[in-house]
């Protein structure tokens, strides 16, 4: 069982939260200019990466507020946790 930890609720089960995919830089400002092909890789293209990733989770079944997650995908190890739109504690290493 993997435990999560909500930053306003504390730890719960991972059965409570969903995965929002990698967390990425923000949108695109001047979108009018984009390519299809600039936008589409903003829409659809993920890293994917074996070792440290950064997610976005909702705590679903919960307070439903969103957070960032510092996960290592081969381990499942949970190293960080942090607010959506706050910096990541010990910086962004
Ligand atoms: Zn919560």
């Amino acid at each position: 069982m993997l435990l999560i930890h909500c930053p306003w609720c504390g730890p719960r089960e991972q059965t409570e939260f969903s995965c929002g995919g990698e967390a990425r830089s923000a949108r695109p400002a001047d979108t009018d200019t984009l390519t299809d092909q600039a936008w589409g890789d903003y829409l659809f293209m993920r890293r994917n990466p074996r070792g440290r990733c950064l997610e976005q989770w909702v705590h679903a079944h919960g307070c439903r507020r969103w957070f960032n997650v510092e996960r290592d995908t081969v381990t499942y190890r949970i190293t960080r946790v942090y607010k959506a739109g706050d910096e990541p504690p010990g910086g962004d290493s």
